[in-house]
């Protein structure tokens, strides 16, 4: 009953284990918020990935499989949770320090784009947006080749299927941060880097993930 009743008043459910949330929880109840696996803030992946021509790469969170990041991406991801994304791309936030000129979502094909209904990467950057007032640019860097799921490649699969799948107009900045929901190889954004400093080989990159998977 009483639970009922606060059910009324505080509907949501926790994201990760489902139970339903208190006044003072959002998207996470306590337990799963106290479970998180935060990386520490300065732990560059660079050397772990296959990503040229950047200077950092850093994630919020790590990922296991069936774990409370699993829960979040997937939320994120296949969910519209969107005021999650921009929960989690504000919480990105942690993770900047130095001054950028603009925010560049990796993007999604047109055609993925339309079928979800938003670009996940787009909604986190609004979140980091909104805390760092770094606008974003959603229009110079593009997705033209509908790629195949990298879920269940390895990681020369993965660089074939997203060779040449980017393109990129020139860029008024010096130093951009390019964010994604999750890396695990690195294939996808080393394209997207690789893409940019074509019409742009003096702009300084860094890479900020909500996740990061290792293969
Ligand atoms: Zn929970």
């Amino acid at each position: 009953m009483f639970t009922d009743l606060l059910r009324i008043f505080f509907p949501s459910d926790c994201v990760s284990c489902r139970k339903s949330l208190f006044k003072g929880e959002h998207f996470l109840c306590s337990s799963c918020e106290l479970l998180l696996p935060y990386r520490e803030l300065n732990a560059d992946l660079k050397g772990k990935l296959t990503i040229d021509h950047v200077n950092h790469v850093y994630a919020l969170l790590n990922f296991s499989k069936k774990g409370i990041t699993q829960s979040v991406l997937h939320e994120i991801k296949y969910k519209d949770n969107l005021k999650l994304a921009h929960h989690f791309g504000s919480m990105t936030h942690k993770l900047v320090n130095a001054n950028y000129d603009l925010i560049l979502p990796v993007p999604l094909h047109p055609k993925k784009e339309r079928k979800r209904g938003y670009n996940q990467a787009l909604e986190l950057a609004k979140g980091l947006s909104s805390i760092s007032s770094i606008p974003i640019n959603k229009s110079s860097l593009k997705k033209v080749k509908h790629t195949q799921t990298q879920t269940k490649k390895n990681k020369t699969g993965r660089m074939a299927n997203v060779l040449d799948s980017f393109e990129c107009s020139k860029i008024n900045a010096s130093k951009i941060i390019l964010i994604d929901d999750v890396v695990t190889t690195g294939s996808t954004l080393n394209e997207c880097v690789k893409t940019i400093k074509k019409n742009n080989p003096s702009i300084e990159i860094d890479i900020l993930c909500l996740a990061y998977a290792s293969l």
